[in-house]
């Protein structure tokens, strides 16, 4: 498996979506799979929502650097404790010294003590003003661990969704790859702007094999849930760690619920 990357694309006024891909071969074909990070910059502070990959390491920093303009970064925002989303964290903490890592922080001592210091704990519904726009910390509705959390950016209309709404295009995966992937050059394509749009059953293959749970939960209930957040937090971009960036919130969403329930039931009569 090797790593490829784009620029950082600006998805809306302050919001950047930065990272990079990891590449293999499957079906005789390279495909890619998305390990994202998000930067908020408001009037006041800054915010890095989750981390990147720590192979994109370098990748990420000078992305960062590039969009920040000068700013400094306030706020680490990594969406739960897995090394695709706070494999970074080291490295930011050190590049950025006023930083601190705010969200569920519950366990980040045992895997970074040396920072233990800098951790804040936010819990969900609880906010941070970045002058002019708030980045507000939601619950994660679908969730590969415990403490995994959402954010909602008010200044722009994003939301974070973490592990949440990955989906595979117009490319199965390879054999041994469980993940969502795309081909190179769609890296930083808005999900209206694929070749086609996801289907049902491609979403459920993303769905299926990156989240093995919903195999066994009905999840009408933590769509309901998320019809609830979209409803009082109003979303124009859906950013997800491992997957396009969905411009299509409404479509989506359909498509997401009917590839949950498809997993659900294929998996029930199974
Ligand atoms: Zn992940
Ligand atoms: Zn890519």
């Amino acid at each position: 498996m090797s790593t490829a990357f784009e620029s950082a694309r600006r998805i809306a006024d302050g919001v950047f979506w930065l990272g990079g891909c990891l590449s293999a071969f499957g079906h005789g074909e390279e495909v890619h799979y998305h390990v994202n990070a998000y930067l908020v910059i408001g009037q006041e502070r800054t915010a890095l929502v989750d981390t990147g990959d720590p192979a994109h390491r370098a990748v990420v920093l000078a992305q960062l650097e590039e969009a920040l303009a000068g700013r400094p970064l306030d706020y680490l925002v990594p969406t739960h404790p897995e090394i695709p989303h706070a494999g970074n964290l080291p490295a930011l903490l050190e590049r950025y010294p006023d930083a601190v890592v705010v969200g569920e922080t519950r366990d980040y001592h045992l895997h970074f003590p040396e920072h233990a210091h800098r951790l804040r704990p936010l819990a969900a519904g609880e906010s941070i003003d970045l002058g002019g726009r708030e980045l507000e910390l939601l619950p994660a509705h679908i969730r590969d661990l415990e403490n995994t959390t959402w954010a909602w950016d008010s200044g722009a209309g994003v939301l974070f969704v973490s592990d949440g709404f990955s989906f595979i295009h117009d490319v199965p995966g390879p054999d041994d790859e469980d993940e969502p992937v795309h081909r190179p050059g769609q890296c930083r394509l808005f999900s209206g702007e694929m070749p086609e749009p996801p289907s049902v059953a491609q979403a459920a293959y993303g769905t299926g094999r990156a989240l093995y749970w919903t195999k066994f939960v009905d999840v009408s209930d933590a769509f309901t849930a998320i019809e609830r957040i979209l409803d009082s937090h109003p979303t124009s971009f859906i950013g997800p760690a491992h997957g396009n960036v969905i411009d299509d919130v409404d479509g989506m969403l359909r498509t997401s619920l009917a590839a949950h329930r498809a997993v659900y039931q294929g998996s029930a009569v199974g």
